[in-house]
């Protein structure tokens, strides 16, 4: 056996020419990138030619993923894709942070978010501070000297409050502090963050832009070129970079993102009236509404687009929740959202169950309280099944 032809055993038959082009993104899985000379790696290095190397470096699945959240958001340079929604939440609180600084958060934050809030960061030396972000005041009271950043949801989850992001990029950009916007639930659809003063935007892809419920990813992307390197470097040297597959199914599931936002969306705001006309029910959470309490900010926000999420509370115990999943026939009671499927959680058994019960009831979270990702649906078929689901917990 010669040596070429032993050569030709390990190496992938080279790809046929073709005069045409794939309409569909190629699938990359190659972890390493051959180049053809050292001057030229060395080139790469330096960043005078573009091109991948090592795929926790980069790889063209992710490059084409964040480059499709970079339009929709207006970000100004290219954002950082994470293996999950908490890698980038992970990669802009230890990323950016030291010991002795500190930190604040939304008090209503997503649950592995405040977690590492409360949990992580004073483990290694950051103090944190959780604080209403409606509340611009009380905000400002807990900015330190050595404040770095304030962490918020736009709309926070399951009690669907708006945050006050005018109000904190007003008081971030006259403090220096950075505001970073977890802009999941709101998705660029309805709120463009950078547009609205954030300096640093994050995105748990695995949600509404993704969509399908088979993929998980994150994103984070800075206004400043300096701090979106630093946080491209962290993840990269932490190993939190996504796999080429898991960006190749996510941007096939974001082909049809605006489309599944302004449907889920529209039968969201559908839904939500007909939950409050049923018997039974006893509040309809959803920022349309005029009952909401903050409908004017998120009318002045969210441009008519709001979310796809409505939270609503029922007269009863945990027997009757049980007897509102079991009645909801076909939507998966299942602790996640922007699924093409309506799911249903239940904050008291899963997001907020290591809270007593007395706080939940001061959150306004009973037994009786569920939150609705509100999917793809037939509009009318939805509502019928939670006519059906609330008679049958409230009966
Ligand atoms: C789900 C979620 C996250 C975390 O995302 P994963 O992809 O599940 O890691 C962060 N923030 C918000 C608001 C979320 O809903």
């Amino acid at each position: 056996m010669t040596k070429n032809d032993r050569g030709s055993l390990v190496r992938p038959t080279p790809l046929p020419d073709s005069a045409s082009h794939p309409v569909v993104t190629p699938l990359s899985p190659s972890v390493v990138y051959a180049s053809d000379t050292p001057d030229m790696l060395d080139a790469q290095y330096e960043g005078d030619l573009h091109g991948y190397t090592y795929s926790r470096e980069g790889h063209p699945n992710a490059d084409v993923v964040a480059k499709a959240i970079d339009r929709m958001e207006g970000a100004p340079h290219m954002g950082v894709l994470c293996s999950s929604g908490m890698g980038a939440v992970s990669a802009v609180l230890l990323g950016l942070t030291k010991a002795g600084d500190h930190v604040i958060g939304g008090n209503q934050l997503y649950g592995r978010s405040l977690r590492m809030m409360s949990e992580d960061l004073p483990r290694l030396g950051i103090e944190t501070s959780m604080v209403d972000p409606g509340d611009v005041e009380a905000v400002r009271a807990a900015i330190r000297p050595e404040t770095r950043l304030i962490l918020v949801e736009v709309v926070s989850n399951p009690t669907l409050r708006v945050a006050d992001i005018l109000g904190l990029s007003a008081l971030a950009r006259e403090t220096g502090v950075l505001l970073v916007v977890d802009n999941t639930f709101t998705t660029p659809r309805a709120f463009r963050a950078f547009d609205h003063g954030a300096d640093i935007v994050i995105h748990s892809i695995t949600k509404l832009l993704a969509g399908h419920s088979d993929v998980m990813l994150g994103y984070v992307a800075a206004r400043d070129q300096a701090i979106n390197d630093r946080l491209r470097v962290f993840t990269v040297t932490t190993g939190m970079t996504p796999s080429p597959f898991d960006c190749w199914l996510a941007e096939r599931g974001m082909l049809s993102f605006e489309l599944r936002y302004d449907r889920a969306q529209s039968t969201a705001m559908r839904l939500a009236d007909h939950l409050g006309s049923l018997q039974g029910v006893k509040r309809v959470i959803y920022p349309a509404r005029r009952d909401h309490p903050d409908h004017a900010r998120a009318e002045a926000l969210l441009k008519g687009q709001y979310c796809n999420m409505v939270s609503f509370e029922i007269d009863g115990d945990r027997a009757a929740a049980n007897a509102l999943a079991r009645g909801a026939e076909g939507l998966s009671f299942a602790p996640t959202l922007g699924d093409v499927g309506t799911t249903l959680s239940h904050p008291a058994s899963s997001s907020h169950r290591a809270l007593t019960a007395e706080k939940r009831a001061e959150l306004g979270m009973s037994e009786g309280f569920f939150r609705v990702s509100v999917g793809l649906e037939d509009p009318d078929a939805l509502c019928a099944v939670f006519t059906a689901a609330v008679q049958a917990a409230t009966a």
